[in-house]
């Protein structure tokens, strides 16, 4: 069948801030026939294990991931995803941790900042969203949706969690070449996630920022994304033939953190055929951290 060919290569769990869990998010892609999938929660591999005993009992393709954040000059954000990760890796265990605990130090810190502009939320109304996993801006959102400071998740990072938020802060990151180290290391491949989101002002400093990733050791760059349209994905094709990186793409999905955007679709219709998968197998090379 025609169905049976794409792939998503970029997908959120419940061990960071998706809604659904590893297991579910492998049932609904096997339901809405894709023959792969990668699950790359934002810094953490706590899902891994669980999505790939579910693919293996449902007949699928897994792919082991990570997104993990670098960092980059504001307004701009740099995510890395990782593929082929090793969910074991010792390296892959410390960076969580360290990235945890950042997160720990800057979670209360933007709830103070939303009680001094109005917004009275607590931790645990924002714990009371999380499933378990990694805590991130989607659930102080949710949460604030929920006790009704805001109408939706978009205006919550518009008015105050996005980067140009009135309670933005940032947390400490990895350096780019940190985070992509930490990945070989954990056996994988880097690639550069939504490049949209760098928010290069032109395209010749969406190149610089690209070339400099090259030579901090990237593997690839995602050219199919929800949040590029067909100009921004004829551009990170050329990018990607220029600086010799492996395409890739996926939807980012996040159940209903992201409402608008579909599992294996995304928002532009997004569809990521399974060569893309293939190329990006052949170009791996288990555990070979000296590169
Ligand atoms: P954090 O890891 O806590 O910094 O949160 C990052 C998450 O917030 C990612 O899933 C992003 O997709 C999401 N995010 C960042 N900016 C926005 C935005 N303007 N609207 C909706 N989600 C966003
Ligand atoms: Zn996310
Ligand atoms: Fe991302
Ligand atoms: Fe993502």
């Amino acid at each position: 069948m025609s169905t049976e060919r794409f792939v998503d290569l970029h997908t959120h769990s419940t061990a960071s801030d998706g809604t659904y869990s590893p297991t579910e998010l492998v049932r609904a892609a096997k339901a809405c026939e894709l023959v792969a999938i990668a699950l790359t929660d934002h810094d953490t591999g706590n899902g891994l294990k669980e999505a790939a005993a579910e693919a293996a009992k449902v007949g699928m393709r897994f792919v082991p991931g990570i997104e993990i954040s670098a960092e980059f000059p504001l307004p701009g954000t740099l995510h890395i995803l990782g593929y082929f990760i090793d969910p074991d890796s010792p390296s892959l265990h410390r960076m969580s941790e360290i990235l945890l605990e950042a997160r720990n130090d800057r979670n209360p810190r933007i709830i103070k900042r939303l009680n001094e502009l109005g917004c009275k939320i607590t931790m645990e109304q924002v714990r009371a969203v999380v499933a378990g996993g990694v805590v991130g801006r989607p659930h102080i959102a949710e949460a604030l949706v929920r006790a009704g400071c805001v109408a939706s998740i978009k205006q919550a990072f518009d008015v105050y969690l996005g980067t140009t938020g009135s309670a933005y802060f940032p947390k400490e990151r990895l350096t780019p070449r940190q985070a992509i180290a930490c990945i070989h290391d954990a056996g994988g491949l880097a690639v550069v996630a939504h490049p949209v989101h760098l928010r290069c002002q032109n395209a010749a400093h969406l190149a610089t920022a690209i070339n400099h990733l090259t030579e901090a050791g990237i593997d690839g760059i995602e050219v199919w994304h929800s949040d590029h349209d067909a100009r921004a994905v004829a551009l990170m094709l050329e990018l990607a033939k220029k600086y010799h990186l492996l395409p890739t793409g996926g939807s980012d999905y996040h159940g209903r953190h992201k409402a608008d955007v579909t599992l294996g679709h995304g928002r532009h219709n997004v569809k990521v055929t399974v060569d893309v998968l293939d190329r990006l197998g052949t170009k791996w090379r288990p555990q070979s951290t000296t590169r």
